[in-house]
């Protein structure tokens, strides 16, 4: 394949350490107007000001309390002090010839994630990670095999949509119109960082909740705390497989949440209504695409209001699989269609820029010091 790469180095950012300051970032709206007006009102400033600040954070995506321009200077670096704000600078970013753009994000303790935009005709998709590096070490998938790191926090993820909105909209793309929890790691896996950051988007940035999708192994105990939101936040379930067997091959995970178990909870979320739930199902050449593991997963998904995407294999390092050829493919989508299954084939994209679905690892390249791959 013909690999278009244009890679931009940027300067190593200068980071703010943690420290134990409130980050305004990854406060819930109401928590942060809270904060803000017992802020301002130890000051004896006057309570317009919570609004002016909240504007900047959630209506203009403001990077900095030095943003602020309509507050006075001392106001702005009393905020400073004694709030922090996460901005994330990309160390990388890659973009494919098909449009997709890959951030690689250097996180404060510089540790690396990264973030993906989409952009099709109508929509531009934002990826994003909910952990660096994944724990949960499927075989097919690059960040499994890359090790776990650490939770992000909530503004840390938060930060990936700031950031790459930001770059989005300097760059001639659109607006961002869909999120996805696809890129590093797994959400549910992460529930103290995810459910806050699901509240952040949607009632701080008001992104629509059936705008935001987000993607699981099968973790049950978090599946059932979405099918209780009264939001209705997509799922997807990268099941991958339609029997224990074979599921537990391909995913560790499988093991602690069987099949079954799986299945009843996505019954409770589909019983919520209104919550179309998406099965991936990814296409490996002579291990998942038989004809009749079609006519298992169709049994399987037809009780369902769902969707099944068919996503080729992407290679990875570390395996000799292969993605499925076309022909069989074509025939696994038409036989499920055939079965009264909506499926498509989920084309990937940015696959010139390890961009696609299982190939982000975080890897510095051109010199740089790797990340240290370690394992929990
Ligand atoms: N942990 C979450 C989200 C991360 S991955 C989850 O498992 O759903 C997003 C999707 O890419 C998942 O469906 C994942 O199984 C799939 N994927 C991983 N590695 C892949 C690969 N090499 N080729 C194609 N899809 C892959």
């Amino acid at each position: 394949m013909q690999v278009h790469e244009r890679a931009i180095m940027i300067a190593t950012p200068q980071q703010t350490q943690a420290t134990a300051r409130p980050d305004l970032v990854g406060m819930l709206p109401e928590d942060a107007d809270a904060a803000l007006r017992a802020h301002f009102a130890a000051r004896g400033q006057p309570a317009y000001r919570v609004g002016q600040v909240v504007r900047w954070i959630f209506e203009r995506g403001a990077f900095s309390f030095a943003e602020m321009t309509d507050l006075p200077q001392a106001e702005r670096a009393a905020l400073a002090e004694s709030f922090s704000f996460t901005g994330l600078e990309p160390a990388k970013v890659s973009r494919s010839v098909d449009g997709t753009a890959k951030h690689l994000w250097r996180l404060a303790d510089g540790d690396l994630i990264e973030s993906v935009l989409i952009p099709t005709p109508t929509r531009l998709t934002l990826c994003i990670s909910s952990q660096a590096g994944c724990a949960m070490a499927c075989t097919f998938c690059a960040t499994g095999w890359a090790g776990y790191r650490r939770q992000l926090t909530p503004g840390e993820i938060v930060a990936q949509f700031r950031g790459a909105r930001r770059w989005a909209q300097e760059n001639g793309y659109d607006d961002v119109t869909n999120i996805v929890f696809m890129g590093m790691g797994e959400p549910l896996m992460n529930p103290k960082a995810l459910f806050p950051t699901l509240a952040i988007l949607n009632r701080g940035y008001k992104f629509g909740a059936r705008r935001i999708t987000i993607s699981t192994v099968g973790v049950v105990p978090g599946i059932l705390r979405l099918a209780e939101m009264p939001e209705q936040y997509r799922l997807a379930v990268s099941l991958h497989a339609p029997n224990h067997d074979l599921r537990q091959k391909l995913i560790p995970l499988e093991k602690k949440y069987p099949l079954p178990e799986l299945l009843e909870s996505l019954r409770r979320f589909d019983a919520a209504g209104g919550k179309r739930i998406t099965f991936e199902y990814v296409m490996i050449d002579g291990v998942t695409d038989q004809p009749e593991l079609a006519d298992e997963l169709a049994e399987v998904v037809k009780e369902f209001t769902a969707f099944v995407n068919l996503i080729p294999f992407n290679p990875i390092p570390g395996t000799d699989w292969k993605p499925s050829k076309r022909a069989r493919l074509d025939f696994f989508v038409e036989r499920l269609k055939r079965l009264g299954v909506t499926a498509a084939v989920r084309e990937s994209r940015g696959r010139d820029i390890a961009a696609a679905c299982g190939q982000l690892r975080a890897e510095v390249t051109e010199g740089r010091t790797p990340v240290q791959m370690g394992s929990i």
